[in-house]
């Protein structure tokens, strides 16, 4: 099959749908690559490595999309790049379609067949194209809540780790999933004073075996959250209700409790966030201040680490790319009902009940 990558052009996305080894593995199976021109270059990448591991270098965008039988991406298609798209090409990357009505009317009308990684499911129901970015962001917080309780950060100038002599940093972790667990991991081995509260015992009991006693593992309900949120000088917000909204766990009330220059990270912001004084921030202004608590809220964690996260997200999708190329889409996709449900919309129809239901289209 011949494949496409184009350069992303959404405003500060650097990661690319595939990276060289990836190219590597698909070239090496018979498939031809096709890489626009700078397409890595945000993240080291040159096109000599492209060529090295076996790619074409295309100019521009327009003819990888027309060479092209499937588009790799990792954002949404802007306006720009829907209107390239072809009947019948496959188009996988992230789509986040229920909530962008002109994106998904442009993908009805290219007639293409459009997965989304947000919506392929493993065998236990699990979100495994989401995964990756989960694990960048939970590890990734522990270092924002670090620099945040900075001094010149307007933190209370505590390093997580204490030293001999001085106690450590008491980090409280809401949600024990994969950003939660990952924020653990981290925050251990920075010799942070860790609790994590969950509602999934199961949940609770893996993180017990794992943690061995170097963390608190406590059943999250309101009385533990009111203990807990006045004597916390980090708290890490990585709870998700999949589908709804993130409970807020933390409100206003628990702000003004809190010590002043302590840190709250709210990694759950895309979800609308678990803290009641949470908005959206970015990379260029990641943080603000209410009551004297310091919110870091950035709803794109990965993108700062964007080889990291194109290489951990290239882990995650290569196996997909690999049936689709090898296999074909039908086969593909009718072989593994968690790669069916990534469908979302297919020669003219929306196949995602979410999606339809969101605007009231058949499906
Ligand atoms: P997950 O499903 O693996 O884990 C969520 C956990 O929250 C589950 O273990 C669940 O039991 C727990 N939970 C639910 N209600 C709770 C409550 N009241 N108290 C305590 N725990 C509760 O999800 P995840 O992959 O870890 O993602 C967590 C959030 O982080 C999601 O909103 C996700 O979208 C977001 N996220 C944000 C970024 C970013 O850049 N900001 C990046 C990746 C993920």
């Amino acid at each position: 099959m011949i494949i496409g990558v184009p350069k992303e052009i959404k405003n500060h996305e650097y990661r690319v749908g595939l990276v060289t080894s990836s190219v590597r593995e698909l070239v090496s199976l018979g498939h031809q690559v096709l890489i626009e021109t700078n397409a890595g270059s945000g993240i080291g990448l040159s096109d000599s490595d492209y060529q090295a591991a076996g790619a074409s270098i295309i100019s521009t965008a327009k003819e990888v999309f027309t060479r092209s039988e499937m588009i790799v991406k990792v954002k949404e298609p802007q306006a720009a790049e829907r209107a390239m798209l072809n009947e019948g090409q496959i188009l996988f990357t992230y789509l986040h379609l229920a909530p962008d009505f002109p994106q998904t009317k442009d993908l009805i009308d290219s007639k293409a067949i459009c997965i989304a990684y947000e919506t392929v499911t493993d065998h236990l129901g699990r979100l495994p194209l989401l995964a990756p970015m989960s694990e960048v962001a939970g590890r990734m917080s522990i270092q924002a809540g670090a620099q945040t309780l900075e001094n010149s950060n307007g933190g209370r100038g505590l390093l997580l780790s204490g030293v001999p002599g001085v106690e450590p940093a008491k980090v409280v972790v809401l949600g024990g999933g994969v950003v939660g667990s990952n924020a653990a991991r981290m925050a251990i081995g920075m010799r942070a004073d860790v609790t994590i509260l969950d509602r999934n015992l199961d949940t609770l009991r893996a993180l017990d075996v794992e943690f061995q006693g170097k963390a608190k593992v406590i059943y999250s309900t309101h009385e533990a959250i009111d203990r807990l949120v006045p004597d916390a000088d980090v708290i890490i917000g990585a709870v998700l209700i999949p589908g709804a909204a993130a409970p807020k766990l933390i409100t206003a009330e628990h702000v003004k409790q809190m010590k002043p220059g302590s840190a709250l990270v709210d990694v759950a912001i895309d979800q609308g966030g678990c803290f009641e004084t949470s908005h959206p921030t970015t990379h260029t202004d990641p943080t603000y201040i209410v009551d004297d608590v310091v919110h870091y809220c950035v709803a794109n964690m990965p993108g700062a680490v964007a080889r990291t996260s194109a290489f951990a997200l290239n882990n995650a999708t290569l196996p997909y790319v690999i049936k689709l190329a090898s296999s074909g889409y039908k086969k593909a996709l009718l072989d593994d009902p968690g790669f069916l449900a990534g469908l979302n919309v297919i020669h003219g129809k929306i196949t995602c009940k979410e999606v339809a239901e969101a605007f009231d289209l058949h499906y």
